[in-house]
């Protein structure tokens, strides 16, 4: 195989003096040899794509957020590699810190370990890359699918970036959602991916932020991975670590993406997970990982789907919901704002004439929406009863 020094001279002083197109750098010519003299595939995508597999089984891509030495990934392949629904052991590499003084990971010592412990285990090694450079190096160590994170898929330069370091190679890419709750940026991915010429897209769901109140350290909000899934038939892998932040979650977290019909787990598993540099409330050992698969039920996927479709809606009215009374609770404020206001003018609770205005501007409005104006009356019949039950105990007070 071609030596990496002799590619990098055949990029750097051959190209730029024949002005060979962009698409020819270091880092597709790189990945095509490699795809081309590497005869291992990694089966994990493969699996992922076929989503009528015979057993209800899921398949879990398992490993340590972060790899942070020799021994800890290999103690933890080893025993991972002992589990039969585990398909892909995981690595951070680089890691993406909100602080720049927290670890961030090995770099290329922790590729040694990986590629290591790929060796000795069999199974198939996965990292986050964020940038071209760190594709190169990863290659060069044998890695067999990439994931891109979720800090990243929000930059589609960055994405656009990935995608073209990859054109000419079919390596597996699992696809994170991006931090905000925005489907559009997400499919935009997995687009520019496929138009580079990859086909072994998996997505990962791992939750969003989110303003609300949550037991959640990302809001899973169902209904976006659900929706990719109608509108782009892609596998959907359930990153229950992110999404739940905590070890408590884990299992029941786990278990609903089996109900939706999800085509995956992504649990980050530590061999000693209370030591871990990065994210160690939210690891586990591969022992609690097999305890937890063994609480799992597994769900037929023909139910499942029904399931899961309705689940996306109910996940959606809960959203709504919640945004109802939030809003309510917003009105009312307001409300006793004006009692107070009418208190120290005099003025009546009840003003008629702006009553008759707003239910008739609403009723007006709710019909060009397509909503009745029996429900329109009930509605603000009711909000305006209790708004006026507010400044009457203003006004009493
Ligand atoms: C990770 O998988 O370790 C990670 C950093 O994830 P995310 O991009 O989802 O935050
Ligand atoms: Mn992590």
């Amino acid at each position: 195989m071609l030596k990496h020094s002799l590619l990098q001279e055949f990029l750097f002083e051959i190209c730029p003096r024949y002005s060979l197109p962009q698409k020819y750098n270091l880092f597709s010519v790189f990945a095509s040899f490699k795809a081309f003299f590497s005869s291992k595939s990694c089966t994990f995508a493969a699996v992922m794509a076929n989503t009528d597999t015979q057993s209800n089984a899921p398949n879990v891509f398992a490993g340590p957020c972060s790899v942070e030495s020799e021994e800890q990934i290999l103690a933890t392949a080893r025993a991972l590699s002992q589990i039969p629904e585990v398909k892909l052991l995981r690595g951070g590499i680089w890691k993406p810190r909100t602080r720049p003084e927290a670890f961030e990971g090995r770099g290329e010592q922790g590729l040694v370990w990986l590629r290591e412990a790929k060796r000795e285990t069999g199974l198939p090694i996965a990292t986050e890359v964020a940038i071209p450079e760190h594709i190169e190096l990863a290659l060069k160590y044998d890695v067999d699918a990439f994931w891109i994170g979720a800090r990243t898929v929000v930059n589609p330069f960055s994405v656009q970036q990935l995608a073209d370091a990859l054109s000419g190679t079919d390596i597996p890419v699992f696809i994170k959602n991006p931090v905000s709750p925005d489907l559009k940026l997400w499919m935009g991915a997995f687009e520019r991916f496929q138009k580079a010429g990859l086909s072994k897209l998996t997505a990962v769901h791992r939750g969003f932020a989110h303003y609300k109140e949550s037991p959640y350290r990302n809001f899973p909000m169902w209904e976006i991975p659900i929706e990719l899934k109608r509108l782009m038939d892609v596998p959907v892998v359930t990153d229950i670590s992110h999404i739940c932040g905590n070890r408590e979650l884990l299992q029941s977290t786990s278990q609903k993406a089996l109900d939706l019909a999800m085509d995956g787990l992504m649990i980050e598993c530590h061999i000693n997970p209370d030591a871990a540099l990065t994210d160690a409330k939210q690891q586990i050992t591969p022992d609690e990982l097999k305890q937890l698969l063994s609480n799992l039920t597994f769900r037929s996927k023909q139910t499942g789907r029904v399931e899961r479709d309705l689940a996306g809606f109910r996940s959606e009215i809960d959203d709504i919901d919640s945004e109802l009374l939030q809003l309510l609770a917003r009105r009312m404020e307001v409300s006793t704002q004006i009692g107070e206001y009418k208190k120290d003018h005099n003025v009546t609770v009840v003003q008629m004439d702006r009553w008759k205005k707003i239910l008739d501007d609403h009723i007006a409005a709710g019909e060009r929406m397509g909503l009745s104006p029996i429900l329109i009356n009930k509605v603000f019949e009711a909000i305006h009863q209790a708004s006026i039950e507010r400044q009457t105990r203003v006004m009493e007070n």
